[in-house]
């Protein structure tokens, strides 16, 4: 289960710091060093780690930490938010056009698992009485488009598709006239992903971006790869203006380093996580629930 490990650290730290009736500020300093070996073992970037240390520490000091009757407690509290202002503070909301449809354009490596988070994506706002289309925009990966069309027969969802002869571009572009010709409300559009970033790839998505003008670009990033999901989403940032991440198999053994530095390092908010293959298994991601799952 994700976080078992950064779970059971903090675990630890804090009962020795909960069994204490009094606190001095050496016991501080030394939980912090734990926390701070904790969090770096669970694969979170160490300039992220750093920051949050110190200011953790500035607010137990400066709340009179030592002189409380539950200074374990309190501490516990203070990483609490901090951990959930880490991850964005608040659930950070899909945008919205102010004339349908929404466009979504969905961006990722090959694996992270975004033609899955698409169909899911669909699904989540079917339940909420939208009519969505998806749009097969990966023409490389093979297969690709048969499984989209896969999951949207499962889920009742229209899938755009012009084969994989056509154009990215054009595809998207055919896409958006046939959503509003049928009245659909948003527009997902499964774009290409490849192996490694490169230049081929980012001109593709330039592109689409342009032609569309999304109101969301979601990269979709694989929570088990840790840093590679943070250094993946800065590079897409840098070239494409995210406007949110959705990080993909926090079901699995991942160390949590992902989800906790990436709102921190590319300043884009989490806004969904995907916690299993099933079609339901996307939520929208809430920091201050993830903070207190982190802390068990
Ligand atoms: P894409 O290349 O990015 O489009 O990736 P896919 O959507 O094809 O997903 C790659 C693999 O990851 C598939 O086997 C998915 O079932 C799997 N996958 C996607 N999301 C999750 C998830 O949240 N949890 C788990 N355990 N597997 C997932």
């Amino acid at each position: 289960m994700a976080f078992e490990g950064l779970t059971n650290r903090l675990q630890s730290v804090f009962s020795k710091l909960k069994g204490k009736g009094k606190v001095t500020e050496d016991d501080v300093n030394e939980a912090m060093r734990e926390v701070r070996l904790a969090l770096l073992e669970a694969d979170v970037n160490f300039k992220v780690v750093k920051e949050f240390i110190a200011k953790v520490k500035e607010k137990a000091i400066g709340q009179d930490v030592m002189k409380s009757f539950t200074p374990g407690m309190v501490i516990i509290d203070i990483v609490n938010k901090e951990l959930t202002d880490l991850m964005g503070g608040s659930a950070a909301k899909l945008a919205k056009a102010n004339k349908p449809p929404t466009v979504i354009m969905m961006a990722g490596l090959q694996g992270a698992g975004k033609t899955t988070t698409s169909a899911k994506l669909a699904k989540l706002l079917q339940k909420q009485n939208h009519k969505p289309l998806l749009v097969a925009a990966d023409i490389y990966r093979p297969a690709a488009i048969k499984q989209l069309q896969v999951l949207g027969e499962q889920i009742k969802v229209p899938v755009f598709t012009l084969g994989d002869q056509a154009n990215p571009v054009d595809i998207a572009r055919q896409a958006m006239d046939h959503a509003r010709e049928q009245h659909l409300d948003y527009v997902i559009i499964d774009t290409a992903g490849r192996l490694h970033i490169d230049e081929a790839l980012m001109d593709e998505l330039k592109q689409i971006h342009e032609t569309v003008k999304p109101d969301e670009v979601l990269l979709v990033v694989d929570a088990m790869t840790g840093q590679d999901a943070v250094n993946v989403a800065e590079s897409f940032n840098q070239q494409l203006t995210l406007t949110g991440v959705v990080l993909t198999k926090l079901d699995g053994d991942t160390r949590g380093g992902a989800a906790l530095s990436v709102k921190a390092v590319t300043g884009c908010p989490i806004k969904f996580a995907a916690l299993g293959e099933k079609i339901d298994a996307l939520e929208s991601f809430h920091p201050e629930r993830m903070a207190s799952r982190i802390l068990g």
